[in-house]
């Protein structure tokens, strides 16, 4: 007797843990399963949320068909992902930015098609689309945001100039880029990021404060006289550039370089009190606008002539200074663009690279600026 009820009840343990055998297997095939499922999304760079709600969602094999899509990706993973807009995500390129699904959303509510979303994305950053995303939607929007270097917040301002003048988009997108749809020294912009790429003109100031964090005094025979500051590396450009000109048999000479804030307003001065107002706001920088703050500035002179226009050494620095990283900044070509007429002696130093393209396509640095530098 004994000996059948201890088997019975060995078999029924036995039994019970069959059982919780096969669930677990059963679960385990599940979860092996469901793993594999969501590995092949992940495999496609998918995150494990936008995998997840790709399998529940019935999406699977969508996205097999279209494989990696980052813009999908993100849709799956934003709270603000709408279905009817699946197959427009599809095809909208992908922009790391922080409301990027939001305002494809708003974009495609107001009537936008792909393409042209695609157009806004590329010319602003995420501030930009979503204030441009509330606005009504803009009539010409392909016919300024063509010109590759538009930018998302200026069109107000190309329309309107366009209306004003007349002038074809490119044109006006160049100009209002570069800030000539404003009155000089109204409305500017403060320069806050300083490198030898910087722009100062004026249309963009210099705070009083500033002072270049290189400053060094520069040594004659490079300087005319004791006292005169610059931009170490624009100094160290200058000295190479000196020493092939000497090779040459030409000699250069700094004449003007770094001055302060304060020196800048006591240049105005001075030339208020000799020749009046209307000659210093037409030909003298306002203290902030004056690139010679930047250090990065010098106006060279001749030894050999007086008359640095009339002299050999112009011709030789027409010719040769972009090879050392210098453009002349206002030549009379461009006086229109620089807003100050020619200075034949007044050199910037912007690096090799820059001055190399500006040289061979013939620009003033205004125009290198707007179309490759401002952002
Ligand atoms: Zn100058």
């Amino acid at each position: 007797m004994a000996t059948i009820k201890k088997l019975r009840l060995k078999s029924s343990v036995s039994h019970a843990l069959k059982k919780i055998f096969i669930i677990i297997l059963i679960l385990l095939i599940g979860y092996l399963f469901y793993s594999y499922q969501i590995s092949i999304f992940t495999k496609l760079d998918y995150t494990n949320q936008s995998s997840t709600f790709i399998l529940f969602n019935d999406l699977k094999d969508y996205i097999l068909t279209i494989g990696k899509n980052d813009t999908l990706n993100a849709a799956f993973s934003s709270e603000n992902y709408r279905e009817e807009y699946l197959e427009k995500y599809q095809d909208i390129k992908y922009f790391d930015q922080s409301n990027f699904i939001k305002n494809i959303n708003t974009l495609l509510d107001k009537g936008y098609s792909v393409n042209d979303i695609n157009m806004i994305f590329e010319h602003g950053n995420n501030e930009e689309v979503t204030d441009f995303a509330k606005r009504e939607k803009v009539k010409y929007l392909e016919e300024f945001y063509s010109v590759p270097y538009a930018k998302l917040k200026n069109y107000d301002r190309y329309l309107a100039y366009s209306n004003e003048t007349g002038e074809d988009e490119e044109t006006t997108v160049l100009i209002v880029n570069m800030d000539l749809d404003k009155e000089d020294y109204t409305d500017y912009k403060n320069v806050t990021e300083f490198s030898i790429d910087m722009l100062v003109n004026k249309h963009r100031k210099l705070s009083d404060k500033y002072v270049p964090s290189d400053l060094v005094d520069i040594p004659t025979p490079y300087a005319s006289t004791e006292g005169l500051q610059s931009s170490k590396i624009a100094l160290n450009a200058f000295k190479k550039m000196y020493d092939a000109a000497l090779k040459d048999g030409y000699g250069l000479v700094i004449n003007s370089a770094y001055r302060s804030y304060q020196d800048q307003q006591e240049v105005c001065d001075t030339y208020k009190d000799l020749y009046g107002e209307s000659y210093v706001t037409r030909y003298v920088a306002q203290p902030g606008f004056s690139e010679h703050q930047t250090g990065l500035s010098f106006d060279i002179g001749s030894t050999t002539s007086n008359i640095f226009i009339q002299s050999k050494e112009y011709d030789w620095m027409q010719e040769n200074a972009y090879k050392y990283g210098f453009i002349l900044r206002f030549p009379k070509k461009y006086a229109s663009v620089t807003g100050f007429r020619e200075e034949p002696w007044h050199y910037r130093y912007v690096g090799v690279k820059i001055s190399t393209y500006m040289h061979n396509n013939s620009m003033s640095f205004e125009e290198y600026y707007a179309m490759f530098l401002d952002d």
